[in-house]
Order: C-alpha cells, then sequence, then structure tokens
C-alpha cells in the first residue's frame, strides 16, 4: 500500500499542513462501487478530505464522517476516516447519464446546491459536527469555507484525482495549509503564491512524487518540520452481526412481512458493496425473541 498522510508545521509553527497521496484508495473505491468518472473524481475528493480532516484530530479514536448532501444527479456522499488509517465512502446516486453542461466532467455541477456536514466523533457523548452551504459543490472550495468560517482557521484546500483513459487513477492527491493566528501577512503572501505555483495538488504530485515534497514546494524546505506520517487504505469494517442489526431495525411487524413473502433477505453494505443474505428462519427465530 502506497497511500500515506503527513503532517507537518511551518514557519515556526505559524502555519500547519496537511498531504495526502491515495491513488490506490482512490482506485478501490472506483473499483467496489463501478463509478462513473465524475462521481469517482468526487469520492476519491471527499475520502481525500475525510482523512486529512480525521489527521487533525487528536485521540485514538476519532472517526471523522464527511457528509454532502445535494440537488445535483449525484446527490451527494458521505465518507468516513478513522484512526487506522481507514477509508471508506459512497456516493448517493451513480446511476444517472448527465455529468454536467455540455458533457464536461464537472463535480460541482453533479453534487449541485447544499450542504457539507462534518461529523467528529471523538469516542465522548456528543460528536461535534459542523455544516456550511456548498460553496462551488467541487469540494475543495467547500472545505477551505468551512474551515474558515466554521473553525475561524484560514486554510487553502487542493484536491485532486485524475484518471486514465482506461478508468485507472492516475494520480489522487491533496492538500490542506492553515494559517494559525500568528501567521503574518508576509508568510500568506509567499504560500499563496506557491499554491498558484502548484497549479493542482495532481499536477505537483506528478512532477515532485511524493507529499512530502509537496510541502516542501509548497512551504519551502527549509520552513518545514515533519509531525507524523499515517497510512491510508480503502477498508470497511461491516460484518454479518452489524448488518444484521440493521436488518432486524425494521422492526417487528415489517420483519414479520418479510418472512412471509421472501424465503431470504439480502442486504447491500453501502460503503462496500458486499452482499449479505439472511434466510427467513433467521428472522423467524429472532421475531419470536422480541
Ligand atoms: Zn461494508
Amino acid at each position: 500500500m502506497t497511500d500515506y498522510l503527513v503532517k507537518a508545521m511551518a514557519y515556526d509553527a505559524n502555519v500547519r499542513a496537511f498531504a495526502v497521496t491515495a491513488k490506490d484508495t482512490v482506485y478501490e473505491a472506483l473499483n467496489r462501487h463501478g463509478l462513473n468518472p465524475v462521481a469517482a473524481i468526487a469520492l476519491g475528493r471527499g475520502l481525500m478530505a475525510a482523512a486529512i480532516l480525521n489527521g487533525m484530530g487528536k485521540g485514538d479514536d476519532i472517526v471523522t464522517t464527511l457528509q454532502i448532501n445535494g440537488d445535483g444527479p449525484m446527490e451527494g456522499m458521505v465518507c468516513v476516516a478513522d484512526r487506522k488509517g481507514t477509508l471508506k465512502g459512497y456516493i448517493k446516486n451513480n446511476d444517472y447519464e448527465s455529468y454536467g453542461e455540455n458533457g464536461i466532467f464537472g463535480v460541482g455541477a453533479c453534487i449541485g446546491r447544499g450542504y457539507l456536514n462534518i461529523i467528529k466523533d471523538l469516542g465522548m457523548k456528543e460528536p461535534y459536527a459542523g455544516t456550511i452551504p456548498l460553496q462551488s459543490g467541487e469540494i475543495g472550495d467547500d472545505l477551505a469555507y468551512y474551515f474558515t468560517y466554521s473553525e475561524q482557521i484560514p486554510s487553502m484546500v487542493a484536491l485532486g484525482v485524475k484518471l486514465n483513459s482506461d478508468a485507472t487513477v492516475r494520480q489522487a492527491a491533496g492538500v490542506i495549509i492553515q494559517m494559525m493566528p500568528g501567521a503574518t501577512e508576509e508568510i500568506i503572501t509567499e504560500v499563496e503564491s506557491r499554491i498558484t505555483e502548484m497549479k493542482s495538488a495532481t499536477s505537483l504530485i506528478e512532477r515532485v512524487k511524493t507529499p512530502e515534497a509537496m510541502l516542501e514546494f509548497i512551504l519551502g524546505k527549509e520552513n518545514i518540520v515533519f509531525t507524523g506520517t499515517e497510512p491510508v487504505s480503502y477498508q470497511c469494517n461491516c460484518s454479518e452481526e452489524k448488518m444484521f442489526k440493521g436488518v432486524i431495525s425494521l422492526g417487528r411487524k415489517e420483519l414479520t412481512e418479510i418472512v412471509e413473502e421472501q424465503d431470504t433477505v439480502e442486504t447491500v453494505c453501502h460503503f462496500c458493496n458486499n452482499k449479505y443474505i439472511f434466510t427467513a428462519e433467521q428472522l423467524k427465530k429472532f421475531i419470536k425473541d422480541i
């Protein structure tokens, strides 16, 4: 597995930075869900955003969920990251014909207008949740807006997925640079000009190869201190037990109707597309117990 996230501080801890490479992870997501090209790019951006957001948190049990709800044909997505570096996610609707106006691959056009929700579950009583209206639906812009207005941390976000013509993933990379309160105008201007120079996250990683080198390009080798590395991979933690709980949550009345009509009940995990089949016998036994 070649995917990972790096964390760094720069300019005497006045700038916080994160970069991720996630080519294999995005390819796994694309394959598992049979995504169309725009949906693959969109979900790839969402997964990298979730990985970085979770990497920002403290504690071993933190789980970060990024949800997008939009009125476009893709309808949005759900992406989840945990501390073990596992990522999972799904596009709400992958079954649509149009890729946006004039067939142009536009993530924003396919997501439409709506909201971005970030939920950080620290394993305590109440998870932290923040919501902002989508700015462009391109995810990077929306996340930058989220940091600036919801967390009051001015941030620059670049998330990119580039596909090959055979629908494999050529590059998937993301960068988030955050200005801490001590960051001077001079630092901000310098970093902004390097960001403009990098063009896009995918073109930068294509040139410099690693997430570390991406951050060195943006922040300057002499200014940066790397503070950690975390692996990233696409994995689902669904199980027969969890999926059975999902089925029985339908309630006694509905379950009784189902077992009268069907011999088996099939349920599919949204995140990995694995199928779980339960027999009417298994369900009947359970209904008797409630
Ligand atoms: Zn699953």
